[in-house]
């Protein structure tokens, strides 16, 4: 068994001071980064915790009984987040991602659904407010999920096998109870729900077809992403990951898949359709996702900005540091002065990590400085 080599530095307490500027403009709803690209699409993690140690995320070697938690008093409130949801969809967001950790063991997060469910875009539309969960308390969620607004859901699920699954959450957590999750939130309404499979090389690529047969013609999208080296804890290395173009070859050989056109500028997934016995795309077959954060870099229109659990901004999934908004929030800065002090850090944002990957010098891919998915969010 190979050995992991856990570098222990606490990212989480490096930061960027945010200024406010002397002339805070208003928010136009179009704020461009040095690469062009706009900001619609902010992912806020609610929690640092979670129930499941899956190896990739959170082994259990470092997130033991002495990690230390981010105590409650440094989280963002509902307020905090709901009145930064606004400043953000003022400067152009629509979409907004509740992720974590596990994002269902923050209490009442329903609370917060409503309260994002209620802003709107700077156009004056609802926006597209979703969650990424490993379903685990979802049955017991979903109808309150529902019923606050959340338009769209993602479930992760590394396999159909119950011992892969198993020994991938570390925690003895059931294949069924994933299941039963979505089951309930399919009954609830939800439509168009989405299954992430991080597909990682030996551990579970032979989950792939399994998984592929369960979730066709089910409503559900199936994406498989590449296990991609983020954090500093999980050990990556490259021979884990099994590049998309292969996923996909496995899958041609059972399955037609006919190419189909992204759904929108700076979607992360390449979408592929089930296709009929004419080779066309089938509909009722549904559709699989694949996100090649590793082998097809997609930078050039990365549209994401993150708010971590205590209110840091991070402009790219791999930044060492984040903008901290908190001590602006509680320090008293108005919403024109926070708007202000948010614009400059979007027009400045030049990141493009993953494009540029294995032209990068040794020492800024050093994982030593990466934060963790865990903290940041996916
Ligand atoms: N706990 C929730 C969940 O698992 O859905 C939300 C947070 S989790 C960090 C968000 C997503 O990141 C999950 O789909 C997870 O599988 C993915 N993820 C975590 N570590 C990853 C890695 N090293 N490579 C690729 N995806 C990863
Ligand atoms: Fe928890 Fe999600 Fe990370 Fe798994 S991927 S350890 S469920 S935060
Ligand atoms: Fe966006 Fe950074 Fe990922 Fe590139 S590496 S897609 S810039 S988050």
């Amino acid at each position: 068994m190979a050995v992991r080599v856990i570098p222990l530095v606490d990212q989480r307490t490096a930061a960027l001071s945010a200024a406010v500027p002397r002339l805070c403009a208003s928010p136009t709803g179009h704020l461009l980064d040095q690469l062009g690209r706009p900001l619609r699409d902010l992912r806020i993690s609610v929690t640092d915790r979670c129930n499941f140690r899956c190896q990739y995320c959170m082994p259990k070697e470092v997130f033991d009984k002495d990690y230390t938690y981010l105590p409650h008093s440094a989280l963002l409130s509902f307020e905090e987040i709901t009145r930064l949801a606004r400043i953000f969809l003022a400067h152009g967001v629509h979409k907004i991602r509740l992720t974590g950790g596990e994002p269902l063991l923050r209490k009442n997060l329903e609370a917060l659904v409503a309260q994002l469910a209620a802003l709107r875009t700077a156009e004056g539309l609802a926006p597209d407010v979703t969650l990424t969960t490993n379903a685990s308390l979802l049955a017991r969620k979903a109808r309150a999920l529902k019923d606050a607004g959340l338009n769209r859901l993602t479930v992760s699920l590394d396999a159909l096998d119950d011992a892969v699954f198993r020994r991938m959450n570390d925690v003895d957590f059931a294949v069924t109870d994933v299941l039963k999750g979505i089951e309930t939130a399919q009954a609830v309404g939800f439509e168009r729900i989405k299954v992430n499979m991080v597909v990682q090389r030996g551990t579970n690529d032979d989950q792939i077809l399994p998984m592929a047969r369960f979730f066709r013609g089910t409503g559900v999208t199936l994406r498989f992403i590449e296990y991609m080296d983020v954090g500093a804890t999980n050990g990556w290395c490259m021979d884990e990951v099994l590049p998309s173009s292969q996923v996909r070859e496995r899958l041609q050989a059972e399955f037609p898949l006919v190419a189909l056109a992204p759904g929108s500028t700076g979607e992360t997934a390449a979408r592929w359709g089930h296709a009929n016995a004419l080779g066309e795309y089938d509909p009722a077959l549904g559709e699989v996702g694949f996100i090649s954060s590793v082998t097809e870099a997609f930078c050039h229109d990365c549209n994401r900005a993150r708010l971590s659990t205590e209110g840091k901004l991070y402009l790219c999934l791999f930044a060492s540091q984040g903008w901290d908004l908190r001590s602006l929030l509680r320090a008293g800065a108005s919403d024109a002065e926070l708007a202000g002090a948010i614009a400059p850090m979007w027009q400045q944002r030049s990141d493009q990590y993953s494009q540029l990957r294995s032209s990068l010098p040794p020492s800024s891919a050093s994982p030593g400085k990466r934060i963790e998915m865990s903290y940041i969010g996916g």
